[in-house]
């Protein structure tokens, strides 16, 4: 089976976009590849932060929506997203995320990973967990040194309500293998497993429906090579009697969308053309760039969102 080749991208929802841009472009020191509007709801920006190119899998994007209640953590959503950092690199997280006042909950272990678990300041829950080797851009502007930055995404957690179905889905139409448990969390790896192929599933039967708000995961979009491959994927995702969307054209990347059995929304997104298809490489992320459909409303668009700082000054707490 042509399996999915890990995480693509993971789009989360924000509140204010100011102090998602401050917090990801500036504690993280993540580049923002993208600055582009929700193609479904224009008057929202759609920020993407990524390594320098914007490298499928190192992509963490969001909606920022703070008329929307908080997230609500439950069964069928994503319940964390994990960055990849450098092995030893925690101690320099711990301590720069505590400088600019960030939520930081404590080191722990799994899987024989060391991670740093935190919330960004809307309450996402992320993990940032140390790894070995990981190849990725580092972007020379970033406040953060290039031998400190994340590296890409690491991984996700997922709520489901029963497990049996989810697992049987990820193993035999996206191709994971379980690969041990641990603390109640059961781990699927893809693509030869390693950071960015990884999937933790916690069973809970007892838990309420998650529901999306600010501080919340959208969906996990997985990587697909190229157009051929995300159509026998796609196929296989209809075979098992869910139902993906046809193939929408995002521009930088191809996409189909569905719910795994348990309810949280995918997505099968194809490694290219990227994000340097509309702007230069150079320039990501420096302005508002927006789908041909909607270029001849920039003036009313643009007048509609607030202004973004970028890239954004720090201040450390006192
Ligand atoms: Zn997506």
């Amino acid at each position: 089976m042509d399996a999915v080749l890990g995480l693509h991208h993971i789009t989360c929802i924000a509140g204010d976009p100011q102090e998602n841009v401050d917090f990801y472009a500036g504690v993280l020191g993540l580049r923002m590849v993208k600055r582009s509007v929700n193609q479904d709801d224009p008057t929202t920006y759609h920020l993407f932060y990524a390594d320098a190119q914007g490298s499928p899998g190192t992509d963490l994007t969001f909606f920022p929506w703070p008329q929307l209640p908080p997230a609500r953590l439950g069964t069928g959503l994503a319940v964390e997203v994990a960055l990849a950092v450098p092995e030893g690199s925690l101690g320099f997280w711990g301590e720069r995320l505590a400088r600019y006042g960030a939520a930081v909950h404590g080191l722990e272990s799994a899987f024989g990973e060391r991670r740093l678990r935190l919330e960004d300041p809307h309450g996402l829950p992320l993990a940032l967990v140390e790894v070995v080797e990981r190849a990725f851009v580092p972007w020379d502007e970033s406040p953060v040194p290039a031998d400190l930055q994340v590296r890409g995404l690491h991984g996700a957690r997922v709520w489901e309500a029963s497990l049996v179905r989810t697992e049987r889905f990820l193993v035999e139409v996206l191709g994971f293998v379980p690969a041990g448990e641990e603390d109640g969390w059961r781990r699927y790896t893809v693509a030869g497993g390693g950071s960015g192929c990884v999937l933790d599933v916690q069973e809970k039967p007892l838990a309420s429906p998650g529901r999306w708000g600010v501080g919340g995961v959208h969906h996990l979009a997985w990587r697909v090579r190229d157009d051929q491959h995300q159509q026998e994927v796609r196929h296989r995702v209809a075979w098992a009697g869910v139902s993906p969307t046809p193939v929408i054209d995002r521009f930088w990347f191809k996409s189909v969308y569905f719910r795994e059995p348990g309810g949280v929304l995918f997505e099968l997104a194809t490694d290219g053309p990227g994000f340097a298809v509309d702007e230069d490489l150079e320039r990501l992320g420096t302005a508002l760039v927006l789908p041909p459909w909607l270029e001849g409303e920039r003036a009313r668009i643009e007048a509609a969102l607030p202004r973004l700082r970028y890239p954004p000054t720090l201040e450390p707490v006192p």
